[in-house]
C-alpha cells in the first residue's frame, strides 16, 4: 500500500474477536508493512479500501 516490501505483516481486515467466522477467510487478511498495519489496526484507513487491495 505504501510501497515498502520491508517488514512485511499480515493484517487481519476484520477482528478476530469480533468476527469469529472471518478468521479463516483468505479474503480477510492482507500484507502490509509495519507502518501500514499500525495504521490500519487503529482504524486509520477505510473498511472498504482494505478490502479493495485484496482484489
Ligand atoms: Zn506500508
Amino acid at each position: 500500500m505504501c510501497g515498502s516490501h520491508e517488514d512485511l505483516d499480515a493484517h487481519h481486515i476484520m477482528p478476530k474477536s469480533r468476527y469469529p467466522h472471518w478468521k479463516y477467510n483468505v479474503d480477510n487478511g492482507i500484507t502490509l508493512c509495519n507502518q501500514c498495519h499500525e495504521k490500519a489496526d487503529k482504524g486509520l484507513f477505510a473498511l472498504s479500501f482494505l478490502l479493495g487491495i485484496t482484489s
